[in-house]
């Protein structure tokens, strides 16, 4: 389901048809002391990565356009549900 390609880190999958539609907005400093515990390939356009802080997390994502970034993420959730959000994103169920 993810392939690698000779790349370190996933790449999302395409989305799927019945995707779920996931709540981008842009970014606000809510959490304190955010690290990202996972990330997508960067050889990729658009990357997502899932950054925890404060004992929540949310999932940023990148994408890369003629040499400007546009970032968006989602709004603090527990980090069970942001995992869980992850997951679908990487296999093409939310995007
Ligand atoms: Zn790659």
């Amino acid at each position: 389901m993810i392939k690698l390609d000779g790349c370190l880190s996933p790449h999302v999958a395409m989305p799927q048809r019945n995707r779920v539609p996931v709540d981008w907005r842009l970014p606000c400093a809510g959490l304190e002391r955010v690290r990202t515990l996972l990330w997508t390939c960067a050889c990729r356009a658009t990357i997502y990565e899932l950054c925890t802080g404060g004992g929540q997390a949310f999932i940023r994502r990148t994408t890369q356009l003629e040499g400007e970034f546009d970032v968006h993420e989602t709004s603090p959730m527990s980090i069970s549900e942001a995992r869980a959000l992850w997951a679908d994103l990487l296999c093409g169920v939310a995007r």
